[in-house]
């Protein structure tokens, strides 16, 4: 395989992008100059070596903790669940949400054999079991496997607050203003904001 062709299958690899136009961008690449190309590989191998999970939300960091996680004027007892890091842009866009957040790592889609056991729910019962949590907002995307993972979510969480006894934890749902079967991570600041203030306990 000649380095056109490599270069052209790992770039139709990423989302919305087709073999064609992974082409234009490799023919696009061979006219920029070798240090643009140099610094291009560079940054995607730094990304790679310092971008990893946070220990305590599993959301993107360079550090232990990330920004959210590690900023005292964020309310630790109120815990927004999302699918993945980019939904967290999102919200954050939105501006309105004070809380922290729990990244799943995706959803439960069994056709595509994504089962509970591949998505950070162990970690999420852990951080709600030792008490300070008070809320637990779903914000899983509004389609079908979103849905599910919700009400998988919701069960998991009810079950240890009722071990614990009568608890005071609460698990709320994002309000149904966002498209059905949209991604929350396209949604715009004002729907994502709507959507979060008028959450039903589940
Ligand atoms: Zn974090």
């Amino acid at each position: 395989m000649s380095a056109i062709d490599d270069l052209a299958t790992e770039l139709s690899k990423l989302p919305g992008i087709g073999r064609k136009t992974a082409l234009r961008l490799t023919y696009h690449l061979l006219k920029q100059s070798k240090e643009q190309s140099r610094r291009l590989a560079e940054s995607l191998l730094t990304l790679s070596d310092r971008v990893r999970p946070c220990e305590r939300c599993f959301n993107l960091t360079e550090d232990p903790l990330c920004s959210i996680c590690r900023d005292p004027r964020r309310d630790q007892s109120l815990v927004c669940v999302v699918e993945e890091p980019s939904d967290i842009g999102a919200i954050e866009r939105a501006g309105e949400f004070r809380g922290v957040y729990h990244v799943l790592g995706g959803r439960l889609a069994p056709l595509d054999g994504v089962g509970p056991e591949d998505l950070n729910v162990v970690a999420l019962v852990g951080r709600v079991s030792n008490g300070s949590v008070r809320e637990v907002i779903v914000a899983t995307n509004p389609s079908l496997e979103g849905e599910a993972t919700a009400v998988f979510i919701q069960r998991e969480l009810m079950r240890i607050a009722t071990d614990d006894g009568p608890g005071t934890l609460v698990v709320t749902r994002i309000a149904r203003g966002l498209p059905v079967g949209g991604d929350l991570e396209y949604a715009d600041g004002a729907s994502i904001a709507q959507a979060l203030s008028a959450r039903r306990t589940m």
